[in-house]
This record gives structure tokens, sequence and C-alpha cells, in this order.
């Protein structure tokens, strides 16, 4: 192993310095102010496997925040609190073609429920439906979820929370909506507020790729054998990442890259690639997570060069689940 991974490391950092030129096709977001102040040069991915494989490469230190990645986590709690044909009642699984903050759909009138957990309306309502009464009190199981699978808690940066809440002009329009339309199950401002936080909970690529592998294996950390997620909330998790995880560019997504994944504004992408039979020699890659970081987006608001990364590697590797 050790042989083969020194292999695929070399093969990363190439990759790596080659498409971190790709970064300047893309634009940093910049509707959330603070996240303007990214450098648009980042390229830095992680690749975790079992029995301790890693491979990092490029800019692996840099923090940044969750952003829509988050919509993850919230919808797996929201799924263990409540149950999940309560969640599926009130969200929809369908991929909605339209931007992460269309509002346009909402007002469709066949619609029962927004569209998915992932585009904004459905991870506004997910959030208003998690337990509790404050803010304080929605975030603590998301922040104990995100503990146990990190081995640390992480931090809600206050800069881009505030950001995010002095900028939110479009959310507060679907929260509204989703209000009239009573969707939400708790308080606007507690809701907006929880969201925010979440948005603005601070990692790193490593920390994406060790939650990738734990949703590559079902919920399970394969090295200690502990479920972390249960492995129902982990597989609807992946669905709905392959089907609505990269925006209105998902089908392209599932099409050339074929691995469940999820990005973020902020230029993160978690993707978690699930075991399959594939040529001995690369066993190690079984059930692996991917963690990607590079703050240049392109216009559906995803990493330019993150995605063009993943999508080299998962042909090389033969990582489309397909
Ligand atoms: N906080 C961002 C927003 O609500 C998250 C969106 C995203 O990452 N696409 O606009």
């Amino acid at each position: 192993t050790e042989l083969s991974q020194e292999w695929l490391q070399n093969y990363v950092d190439d990759w790596v310095s080659f498409y971190r030129k790709h970064t300047s096709d893309g634009k940093v977001a910049s509707y959330i102010p603070i996240l303007a102040e990214a450098n648009q040069d980042h390229l830095g991915i992680t690749i975790l496997g079992k029995n301790g494989m890693a491979i990092r490469s490029g800019d692996v230190d840099i923090p940044f925040t969750l952003q829509s990645i988050s919509k993850i986590i919230s919808f797996i709690v929201g799924c263990v609190e409540r149950g999940i044909a309560y969640m599926l009642d009130r969200v929809d699984v369908e991929p909605a073609g339209e931007a992460f903050n269309s509002i346009m759909h909402l007002e469709m009138k066949q619609l029962k429920k927004p569209f998915n957990p992932l585009i904004n309306a459905g991870a506004i309502t997910v959030t208003s439906i998690l337990e509790g009464e404050t803010s304080e009190e929605k975030i603590g199981p998301i922040l104990d979820l995100l503990e146990k699978m990190l081995g640390y808690r992480p931090k809600i940066n206050k800069e881009v929370y505030l950001s995010e809440k002095l900028s939110s002009t479009r959310n507060k329009a679907i929260g509204y909506y989703l209000l009239e339309t009573n969707f939400l199950e708790s308080e606007l401002d507690v809701t907006l507020d929880t969201y925010f936080k979440q948005c603005s909970i601070e990692i790193t690529v490593d920390d994406l790729a060790r939650i990738g592998m734990i949703l590559a294996n079902d919920g399970v950390n394969p090295d200690t054998q502990e479920e972390i997620i249960p492995r129902q909330e982990a597989r609807i998790s992946k669905a709905l990442m392959l089907t609505c995880g990269m925006y209105d560019a998902s089908g392209k997504f599932a099409t050339y890259v074929g691995i469940p994944a999820k990005s973020g504004v902020s230029g993160g992408i978690i993707a978690a690639a699930p075991p399959r039979v594939r040529e001995e020699e690369l066993p190690f890659l079984e059930g692996c997570g991917i963690g990607v970081y590079g703050p240049a987006l392109d216009d559906k608001g995803n990493s330019i060069a993150g995605i063009r990364l993943l999508r080299h590697i998962a042909k090389q590797w033969d990582l489309s689940i397909f």
C-alpha cells in the first residue's frame, strides 16, 4: 500500500498543479461579501480511505466554511430527530433544475413541498424542522454529529455568519415565502439564524474527506466499524448528492464524474466514492472520501478547478459508480 500510495500521491500533485491554472477561469463568490476575500488561486484536495490511506495535495490547510455542504448534515440530523418519513413528507427528493437560491419554482401550482433538501428553500425548511426553540438548540446536534465524525468540535466563523446575515435578502425572501405557504415549523428568525450558522461552520478539506469516507461506507467508519450515520440516512444522502448535489449541473457531474458529491459557494466539494468492484491494484480507493477546496467558481456556483480535478481523477481511477 505504501508504494502505491506514494505513486498515487505523485499523480495527484501533478494534477493539482495543472488544474490550479484553471482557477483563473472562475470567480470567487461575492454576494456574501466576506467570501470575496478568498484567494482565487487556491486549490487543495484530500483523499482518505481505510487503514489510514491519505493523499493530500495543494492548499489543504486553508479553513473555509461549509455553506451548502451543511445541507447534507442538517438533513441527516433532521431525519434522525424526526424520522425519515416525517422529513420526506415535508421536503421532496427531486432535482429542481434551477439555481440553488431559486424562488420561482416555489410558486408552481402543483408544488406540494420544496423540491429537495439541497436547494435553499428545502434546506431552510429542513432547518425549521430541527428540534429546538433557539438557534443554539437547533445547531447543537449538527455540531455534535460533526464532532463525532471529525474528532473535534468545529467552530462557527463569526465573520462569515455576520456577513451572511447582513446580505441575506434572498434567503429572507425564500423564508417569507415558506412562512406564508405554511412550510416552516419554527419561527422564521430562528430558522434563518440557524441556517446562517450551519453555513458558517468552518472546516478543511481533510474534514470533508473524512465525512465523505463515512458516507461512502454507508455511515460506518471503515477503520473502527462504528456506525456514525444510520445506514438509510447515509444512502438517501448519497442519492440526493448524486441527483441534486451540484445545483443545476448535477446531471453533468453524474455523467462525467459519477460520484455522489455536494458543493458550496465557498468553493468546497465533498465527494463519497462508494466501494465497488474494481481492478485489484487500487483496493485502498474502495469507499474513499474526497474533499476539495477551490474558491474560484463556475457560473453555476461550483468550484471550477475542483470539478475539473475530480473529473480527471474519477476518469483515471475509474471511480464512477456507474
Ligand atoms: N449560505 C449560502 C446561501 O444561502 C449557501 C449557498 C451555497 O453554498 N450554494 O446563499
